[in-house]
């Protein structure tokens, strides 16, 4: 039981570390937790994935600048990366 739950508090810091590279948290999460000495450094070297993190962008309810094409707030009229004006619907 002990050294279960040392595996499953572990598998978080991969997991956390593969969500913010736009992957699959609960997958990384058991990956972790399974095979946390490969998993974390595989965490740690695997490029972010732009389609992921894109989605998370999304999600969180973010749009893309029509001008630059970073990601900036819903709300916003002006581009906080390149100053323009943006469209107020995406
Ligand atoms: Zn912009």
């Amino acid at each position: 039981m002990g050294i279960f739950l040392i595996a499953v508090l572990l598998g978080l810091i991969p997991a956390a570390i593969a969500k913010g590279k736009g992957r699959s948290f609960g997958a990384w999460w058991l990956y972790g937790a399974a095979l946390f000495i490969v998993a974390l450094p595989h965490s740690l070297l695997m490029r972010s994935s732009p389609s992921g993190i894109e989605r998370q962008h999304l999600a969180d309810g973010m749009k893309k600048c029509q001008h630059c094409a970073e990601f900036i707030k819903q709300d916003a009229n002006v581009c906080r990366y390149c100053g323009r004006d943006v469209k107020l619907a995406a």
